[in-house]
């Protein structure tokens, strides 16, 4: 528990993904020392051939680790075995092939990259303007729940994270049509939006997404809610996580969803 509220993190990451920080071990430490109550791991896998970290993950090993964190810490940890995916249409099928032969508790589906570039980069906007450049993350999202593959919507607004920079201030109402349409998706398959506090930890004093856009999901009747670090590191387990769920919470977000099996449960954010 943390400041009165059910307490999770549902993106989180150890040496298991090519960009971790910490062993699984740890970062349950850590989880503990800090009152979370549940703690999903979410490792990247990723399909494209090109990527040199496509063959990283190992799930043997990983869940190896996981059954060891349980013995340990299972009395005072729910620990979830998750998987963050990297989504890209072209090989959507793959994905389906690898989520049916390998057992999650939660698949997170996120969007990093349109047709092999990565959002945001040079590279990527090149030929589009600043509204292309959004607009065409946004297609890519909503295209990534069309598919049916997964249980949680990643870090939506994630082409924030190089676009201010590139493209100046980001105001979610310029995408309203996107946005609306891909929220109409979300909710008729009853995916839940996860609100992200990496864009804190990385300095951009935003959360992925904005509470703007939390709060269009939100007007929509959007009910389904995931709350996430995206930690690397155990420093930024749960980070702002009041905060987050106090944003829930004011535009009437009040469960959280977990998981387990790939089985949804609905937890009341406020603990009781
Ligand atoms: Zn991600």
């Amino acid at each position: 528990m943390i400041e009165g509220f059910y307490a999770i993190d549902y993106q989180v990451h150890s040496f298991r993904s090519h960009d971790g920080k910490a062993s699984i071990e740890d970062q349950c430490a850590r989880a503990v020392d800090i009152g979370l109550d549940e703690l999903g791991f979410s490792e990247h896998k990723d399909f494209d051939p090109d990527d040199p970290e496509v063959d990283y993950f190992d799930y043997d090993a990983y869940m190896v680790e996981i059954e060891a964190a349980r013995a340990k810490w299972g009395d005072r940890l729910k620990i979830r075995a998750g998987v963050e995916i990297d989504y890209q249409k072209w090989f959507e099928d793959k994905i389906g092939s690898y989520i049916e032969s390998h057992a999650f508790d939660f698949v997170i589906g996120s969007v990093h990259y349109v047709d092999r570039k990565m959002l945001m980069t040079p590279e990527y906007n090149a030929d589009r303007t600043a509204h292309q450049a959004y607009h065409d993350y946004f297609k890519a999202v909503q295209d990534s729940i069309s598919s049916g593959l997964f249980d949680i919507l990643g870090h939506l607004e994630y082409a924030n994270r190089r676009g201010i920079a590139a493209w100046r201030a980001y105001n979610p109402e310029n995408y309203r049509p996107e946005l609306e349409s891909l929220f109409q998706t979300l909710i008729s398959s009853k995916t839940p939006l996860e609100i992200n506090t990496a864009g804190l930890h990385q300095g951009l004093g935003i959360t992925y997404p904005t509470s703007e856009t939390v709060s269009m999901y939100a007007a929509l009747g959007g009910h389904y809610l995931s709350l996430a670090s995206d930690a690397h590191h155990p420093d930024q387990l749960a980070h702002r996580y009041a905060q987050a769920a106090q944003t829930a919470l004011s535009l009437g977000l009040t469960h959280l969803c977990t998981w387990e099996n790939r089985v949804r449960l609905e937890v009341p954010l406020v603990a009781g």
